[in-house]
């Protein structure tokens, strides 16, 4: 039978947090495999609250004081179902309870967000969830950018870079920066591109991109998101 098989939810135990022999007779009893299957405590000794502060400096992200831990983002979350890792409730308690190291070490898992807001619309307590896994993802980038793999570094960049420059974002801007970045502009010449891009032009969006204006007051706050970027 394999590791842990007889935990209830076992998808959301870690193989190294299962302590369990496979042969183990206690006292002449055979308790082998899941008779003796035992759980790592989890003891939390000291907070590390860089998260958390860097958290409470986004006005929006600071809703995350009324979590009540109920998952109902994460049963919604449109990246959960395809990736079990991804637990945007997991995310905020380990944020609340100084659990930096794990926030760490699931890096890669918290930058796979894609802004979809239905953990947002899911909150019962109005908890900007997607604007708090966002501040979280970009925190992270700050501590552990070596960790960033080169897609999603990528992606980060064309999109801090186009809003730094523009204010807005274009996404047939944001597709040739990402590729380029990556060395794959003959990507944009692909059939599906080119099909792409003629349903645009066909349509009308391809000049509404080309002709994207600046927002209100942009000489005012360029300097200020530049400095972000
Ligand atoms: S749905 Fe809202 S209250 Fe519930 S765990 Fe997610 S963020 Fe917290
Ligand atoms: S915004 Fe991110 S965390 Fe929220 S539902 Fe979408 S993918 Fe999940």
């Amino acid at each position: 039978m394999a590791k842990g098989a007889g935990i209830v939810e076992r998808s959301l135990v870690r193989d190294a947090d299962i302590l369990e022999h496979e042969n183990f007779v206690l006292d002449g009893i055979d308790v082998s495999g899941r008779w003796n299957t035992m759980l790592k405590s989890r003891v939390h000794a000291s907070r590390d609250l860089q998260a958390w502060d860097a958290v409470r400096q986004n006005l929006v992200a600071t809703s995350i004081d009324r979590c009540i831990q109920c998952g109902m983002c994460t049963a919604g979350c449109t990246v959960a179902h395809e990736i079990p890792d991804f637990n945007p409730r997991q995310f905020i308690y380990w944020v609340r309870t100084g659990r930096t190291e794990e926030l760490k070490q699931q890096a890669n898992v918290v930058w796979r967000c894609v802004g979809c807001y239905v953990c947002t619309h899911h909150c019962p307590k109005g908890v900007n969830t997607a604007e708090v896994i966002e501040t979280i993802g970009q925190w992270l980038a700050t501590v552990v950018p070596n960790r960033m793999d080169p897609a999603f570094h990528a992606n980060h960049h064309a999109y801090r870079r186009q809003l730094a420059r523009r204010g807005r974002l274009s996404l047939p801007m944001l597709q040739a920066t990402f590729l380029r970045s990556l060395g794959r502009q003959h990507e944009l010449w692909s059939p599906e591109m080119q099909k792409t891009v003629l349903k645009m032009l066909w349509d009308g969006r391809a000049f509404k991109a080309l002709a994207m204006g600046r927002p209100r007051r942009w000489r005012k706050n360029r300097r200020h998101v530049a400095a972000q970027a």
